[in-house]
């Protein structure tokens, strides 16, 4: 039986408490544990599938096709572990088991209730993700104080003495703010926050004390006598440059080693050289190269964090800062590309749904494509890359049927039949179907072609990614658009569906429906965004081979 650690938040929201949950995974797995990390959502919602990304940010999506919180992103990002439909459970999803089961008959006639029924089952879906592990990280959503979050606190509580005190650990995390007048950092917040959670009868074993500045061990000691904890349980949990220095931040102050014992965990030291040498290339790179990011919620960074995350990544594979600029498409409608995109090194079109700001992405496209800059299109990017070629290369009057129904040319449109391989039949949609829509969620494998930029940067023939789409490339066009330089460079196995598309006589314009932003981890660049930024430099050193670039001047070549 796995153990168990839960993390809480206190104080207010945004404090970090996933990258923190994630952090306790990395350290743990570089001690050489074997790790899962869950959340649970305090929202109705069933999933966060259909929340706005204006409130809730990015959507993320598992090989299974579950579509959850962006945290489980960063668990995926700071461990090797492949989340599931089984890694986030919301109060929507843990009463919607509980009422169909009501429904079914299965309490036989019992008085359904929050206790225990309710806890019990949030207590199951907390059994259900760790079998084979040695430990279990689970992030409470929320704050505590939060009247939504209370079943979920509430049952873990109860887990202490369902699977026993020693296979249990409690860890909190809190703020503590500086205040100007009085020169110091106020432990008052943290107190009442540690008495709050007391009060549901949870005792922190480990208190994370989120500061930007150093915590005085005086003001640890007193933390931890108002808190009723040992004063080396009382960690410090400064602000860092980059997330992916959390975890070595944490180490020093002995996070990994507290656990470890008050869990007596089978560990070893835990070995953290690579992330030293991930936070090495982010805060001292030898390049330096600007992407455009063309999209519709630029303004909300959260709705594109593995996108923003993985381009981090590929800038850490060649050794370079990526700094981004965010270009509204609707403006670039009004005003024309060459305003936002002239100093751009490459130029990236995310996934998205409808069709305002379309034609700003098509414009930014065409820019791309004509003034030879590096373009990579994702998902909804790679759509409007086909629209791009096809209406300003071959001539046809093209769209996609997503953003006018009743296009001559419909280029991207809704396949009616197709062999699913995730399913393994075949999937039909008729005109009723159509409108709701079945979306292509999940991983999906996919063929690559020899001699292409893709099979350049995969180094192999089969690969697996994972999409969240309902359009797909029309077959119908494939002949023209190849004959006209478009090149089709990844395929499903079927041959069916079209999943990646490059243009030839291009420095590198590659286009794919599938988000490969997912799988992308700073350990392990993903290999599209890799190469993505690696033309990126090669482009931007062709053409100012002065700027040859920042880490001359810093003396680090
Ligand atoms: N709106 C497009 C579709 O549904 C693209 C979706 C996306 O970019 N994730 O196919």
């Amino acid at each position: 039986m796995p153990k168990f650690i839960f993390v809480t938040g206190g104080v207010l929201s945004s404090l970090g408490k996933g990258i923190a949950a994630a952090s306790i995974g990395a350290l743990l797995e570089a001690s050489g544990l074997k790790v899962t990390i869950q959340k649970l959502d305090p929202y109705i919602n069933v999933d966060p599938g259909t929340l706005s990304p204006f409130q809730h940010g990015e959507v993320f999506v598992t090989d299974d096709g579950a579509e959850t919180d962006l945290d489980l992103g960063h668990y995926e990002r700071f461990t090797h572990i492949r989340t599931s439909q089984t890694n986030n459970f919301t109060t929507g999803r843990i009463y919607y088991n509980v009422i169909s089961k009501e429904r079914r008959g299965d309490y036989l006639g019992d008085t359904v209730q929050v206790i225990p029924h309710i806890t019990d089952e949030i207590k199951q879906a907390i059994k259900s993700v760790g079998n084979n592990n040695d430990v279990v990280i689970v992030e409470i959503g929320g704050t505590i104080g939060d009247i939504e979050s209370l079943p979920f606190l509430e049952a873990i509580r109860q887990m202490r003495y369902d699977v026993g005190r020693e296979n249990v650990l409690y860890v909190h995390l809190t703020l503590l703010p500086f205040i100007k007048t009085s020169g110091e950092l106020k432990t008052k917040p943290t107190q009442h926050s540690v008495r709050e959670i007391r009060a549901i009868g949870i005792q922190p074993d480990l208190l994370l004390c989120r500061t930007d500045r150093t915590l005085t061990p005086e003001a640890k000691k007193k933390i931890a006598i108002h808190c009723n904890m040992d004063g080396d349980a009382v960690i410090n949990a400064i602000d860092v440059e980059t997330i992916y220095e959390v975890p070595l931040a944490l180490s020093s102050e002995g996070l990994d080693r507290q656990i470890i014992k008050k869990l007596s965990l089978p560990a070893k030291e835990a070995e953290l050289g690579h992330w030293k040498d991930i936070v090495r290339k982010i805060k001292e790179p030898k390049n330096e190269v600007t992407i455009a990011i063309v999209g519709k919620y630029v303004g909300l960074k959260d709705s594109y964090k593995s996108l923003t995350e993985a381009l981090t990544h590929g800038g850490i594979a060649n050794d370079c800062r990526v700094s981004l600029q965010w270009i509204d498409s609707e403006e670039v409608e009004v005003n024309g590309p060459e305003k936002y995109l002239s100093d751009a090194d490459g130029i990236l079109v995310p996934g998205g749904f409808g069709y305002r700001g379309i034609e700003g992405k098509i414009d930014s496209i065409r820019f791309a494509r004509e003034k030879r800059i590096p373009y990579f299109g994702i998902c909804l990017g790679m759509q409007c890359a086909v629209i791009e070629f096809a209406r300003n290369v071959c001539g046809l009057n093209a769209n996609s049927s997503e953003f006018d129904l009743n296009t001559p040319t419909p280029i991207i449109y809704l396949m009616e039949k197709w062999y699913d391989f995730r399913k393994g039949k075949v999937e039909e949609r008729t005109e009723s179907t159509q409108k709701g829509g079945t979306m292509r969620l999940g991983a999906y494998p996919c063929v690559i072609e020899e001699k292409t930029l893709a099979h350049a940067a995969y180094r192999t023939k089969e690969i697996s990614e994972r999409h969240r789409h309902r359009y797909e490339f029309n077959n119908a066009y494939k002949g023209i658009v190849t004959r006209l330089g478009m090149k089709i460079s990844g395929h499903s196995p079927d041959g069916e569906l079209v999943e990646i598309v490059e243009i030839q006589d291009h420095p590198w314009f590659l286009g794919c429906q599938f988000h490969p932003e997912f799988k992308s981890r700073p350990t392990e660049p993903h290999p599209l965004f890799a190469a993505f930024i690696g033309a990126a430099v090669r482009e931007k050193r062709s053409l100012f081979p002065q700027a040859e670039i920042i880490g001359r001047e810093k003396g680090l070549d």
